[in-house]
């Protein structure tokens, strides 16, 4: 990776062992001679990848032989223009501490300066517009070093040394603190100490972060946080916080050994975790949920506003309702205008959009290790390996909602930022702006577009306009299990236990909780959930309580009663007038959703008749699991291996009559589904001669569903994988489609396109 320390490391180490010779930067990666004798030469590629800086990962050593040349000295040349530039340039990186130490020495020369940074952190990704990764095809482009900044960067002894972004007060970027009108209230240092005043006195702020603009306000003042939600529209979604350090965080949540490193991970993720009973958070920061997400902060800038506002910030990202995070000045003052009652700006330009990337901590296969729910800012855009390279340079466009890419070259694939979901015009355009970014940086010209087989996908409109290119399409439910095989190295055969909210499968119908055999070249469905009725299409993901309709009708027949839980939110005519849907079929196609199914429970605990995000039922439904309680709900398994729910459902009804907690109830839904899907994946695995077992899909963002499958699989001898380095959910499909079409491209002359 470039900007990552790695030359003068190389520079130190030749010095030291008195070896000659010199080392740039290619379109490539790095490339370098070393001339004296055999030993030392052998000592010096042994010490080369074993002791390479932090963010620098050597990948592979490739070594020539050649003719002496009598050199003397070592040098570190400027980077060779040209060439093929797949050298990938390294995710943002939060403030190192030697930096911080620096940040808040009243006698460093960038104390309180907001852009401190240096080869072992800062920005990366967000200011690239090109590569070779060098100070001119960055944002930071129109500041010319000053004299002391440009020593350092010459020097090969020097932290800063070819730092990109390396900047003082005297030569770099500066903050401005305006109102909401954009006439400036402060400036240079008074500006964070301003907009802390105004945070502590309740304003709401929108604050220019590496990847987009967050809105800011006290985590523990109620009417500043019902303020903001109300303006922002978000409804129920919780809000991230920031708090200043581990101490301050672990004031707010319980976080363990594993939790902590994530929090401190050089991503600097939003960590999902345990809310502490009596952390001072106001109600509305995550109504209903047990669990807070917290970050750290991550830039010069946020250290310096927590540390003056002294408490911990609501850190959400800065739009309004769905639209994607503005990242301009111009787009924040325009759009967040109604929302912030100031805007804390700065002057470098942020070239990439990339939001919070958000992750939990997960115990699956005994060891406690992080999940990504959303992969985009200080993850994108390290690459990953593809298992089977692609022939040629492949696209993949992945699916709507949570959507990103992934652009393929031989054995590497990077996948682009979280974008978002894709109906929304403005992340429309974000994606295509991303691809083709994407496309420059990485030199791929693609020959092939993977896509999903939805035919309305906007994804997948995308790829048919795509010229002189061959379209690839993949099945939804086999990229899951794609993904998760091809990250793991893997190229199956495995079984594969999906689990989502929806997708098109190859009969038409609305796929979500299925079970496939297959490998990276192609699956078959081996088995799936009891389909029912989706009443109403969409709008049954958007009001759980007709997916509550739908099962009964299908558990207890038609015309069923209106359950206890539900007779005040839902008016009786409407809910006869859904049942008929559902038993008719007419408006109401078929769907074997796991996630619809969640809802459908959630309803008839009388948790949400109606929800605001997709996912939110489930999510709720799992909070309120007993820890304590391990019996199950019964779940029977056909011959044809489909997981008859009705049956489920059939309890869950004589349970809530008889007056069980929604607690209670959930547990033992969880207990269930975890039971029964080990157990049909046992009998799958069987019956094909397999032993590995892939969980993925959405639904599995669910911790309880995912360690009580994974456990119950363990004990009935299988092997499991789960995501690791890309979501469950349609955040990782695009990798998946990829690692597919490579697959179909390496191993099979045409046609390329089935499921
Ligand atoms: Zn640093
Ligand atoms: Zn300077
Ligand atoms: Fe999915």
């Amino acid at each position: 990776m470039q900007g990552v320390g790695f030359r003068p490391f190389v520079h130190r180490l030749a010095l030291e062992l008195e070896l000659a010779g010199h080392v740039r930067n290619d379109a490539r990666g790095v490339l370098l001679e070393v001339e004296g004798p055999d030993g030392v030469v052998a000592r010096f590629l042994e010490r080369l990848a074993a002791e390479a800086p932090p963010l620098a990962a050597v990948e592979r050593v490739l070594t020539a032989e050649l003719a002496p040349r009598g050199e003397r000295g070592f040098a570190i040349l400027a980077s060779a223009p040209g060439g093929s530039p797949d050298a990938p340039v390294a995710p943002d990186t939060a403030t190192c501490d030697a930096c911080l130490t620096e940040l808040f020495d009243p006698a460093d020369r960038r104390y309180r300066y907001p852009f401190v940074n240096c080869t072992n952190c800062g920005p990366r990704f967000t200011i690239v517009r090109g590569v070779p990764y060098d100070r001119q095809l960055t944002t930071m482009a129109g500041f010319a070093m000053c004299a002391r900044c440009q020593a350092e960067y010459d020097d090969p002894g020097d932290r800063r040394f070819h730092a990109q972004p390396n900047a003082c007060p005297a030569c770099g970027p500066s903050v401005r603190l305006v109102d909401a009108a954009g006439s400036e209230l402060a400036r240079g240092d008074e500006a964070p100490r301003a907009a802390a005043r105004a945070l502590r006195a309740g304003s709401i702020l929108a604050v220019k972060g590496l990847g987009g603009f967050h809105l800011a306000c006290r985590a523990d003042d109620e009417p500043a946080v019902a303020a903001l939600r109300a303006r922002k529209r978000r409804e129920d979604r919780p809000f991230a916080l920031m708090a200043r350090d581990v101490a301050a965080a672990l004031a707010l949540a319980e976080l363990d050994d594993a939790e902590l490193a994530l929090l401190q991970a050089r991503a600097r993720p939003i960590v999902l975790a345990r809310r502490r009973a009596g952390a001072e958070v106001a109600a509305a920061v995550a109504p209903a949920s047990p669990d807070l997400g917290l970050m750290l902060p991550y830039s010069p800038l946020h250290h310096l506003l927590l540390a003056d506002t002294a408490v911990p910030l609501v850190m959400t990202s800065g739009n309004a309702s769905d639209e994607p995070i503005a990242y301009t000045d111009a787009d924040a003052l325009h759009r967040l205008d109604a929302i912030a009652d100031a805007f804390l700006l700065h002057d470098r330009p942020i070239h990439t959009r990339a939001d919070d990337s958000v992750a939990r901590v997960v115990a699956v296969g005994g060891r406690r290790r992080p999940l990504l729910l959303r992969r985009s800012r200080g993850y994108v855009p390290a690459d990953l390996a593809l298992p089977i390279a692609a022939p040629v340079p492949l696209l993949a466009v992945g699916a709507e909602l949570k959507s990103t890419f992934c652009l393929a070259k031989g054995a590497r694939a990077w996948v682009g930022q979280h974008i978002g979901d894709l109906r929304n015009y403005e992340t429309l355009r974000s994606f295509r702006a991303g691809v083709e970014h994407f496309e420059r940086l990485f030199a791929v010209t693609p020959a092939i577009v993977a896509h999903d087989l939805h035919p309305d996908y906007l994804s997948s409109a995308y790829a048919r306009e795509r010229e002189a290119v061959e379209l690839v399409g993949v099945q939804h439910h086999h990229a899951h299990l794609a993904a998760c095989l091809a990250e793991h190295g893997e190229t199956g055969p495995a079984i594969g236990a999906i689990y989502d909210g929806a997708g098109h499968g190859t009969d038409g119908t609305v796929w979500g909780g299925e079970l496939l055999a297959g490998d990276l070249s192609g699956c078959a469905r081996v088995g799936h959930l009891w389909p029912v009725a989706l009443p109403g299409g969409d709008r049954a993901a958007r009001e759980p309580w007709r997916m509550a309709c739908a099962w009964l009708v299908a558990a207890t027949g038609p015309e069923p009663e209106l359950p206890p839980a539900l007779r005040d939110r839902v008016e009786p005519g409407l809910w006869r007038a859904v049942a008929g849907l559902a038993t008719s079929g007419f408006a109401a196609p078929q769907t074997t959703s796991a996630g619809r199914l969640f809802d459908a429970v959630a309803a008839l605990c009388g948790l949400h008749a109606r929800v605001t995000y997709e996912g939110q039922a489930a999510i709720e439904l799992e909070a309120r699991v007993d820890p304590g309680t391990r019996d199950a709900y019964p779940l029977p398994l056909t011959e044809e291996l489909v997981l008859d729910a009705r049956e489920t459902i059939r309890a869950i009804v004589a349970d809530l009559a008889a007056g069980a907690s929604t607690a209670t109830v959930a547990a033992r839904f969880h207990n269930a589904l975890a039971t029964a899907t080990a157990g049909a994946c046992a009998v799958a695995a069987g019956r094909g001669g397999l032993e590995t077992v892939v969980l993925s899909g959405g639904v599995f963002q669910n911790r309880a569903l995912l360690e009580r499958t994974a456990a119950a699989l363990e004990r009935a001898g299988l092997r499991v994988l789960t995501p690791e380095r890309l979501p469950p959910n349609d955040g990782g499909i695009a990798y998946g489609q990829a690692a597919v079409a490579a697959t179909r491209a390496a191993t099979s002359p045409a046609p390329l396109s089935s499921p």
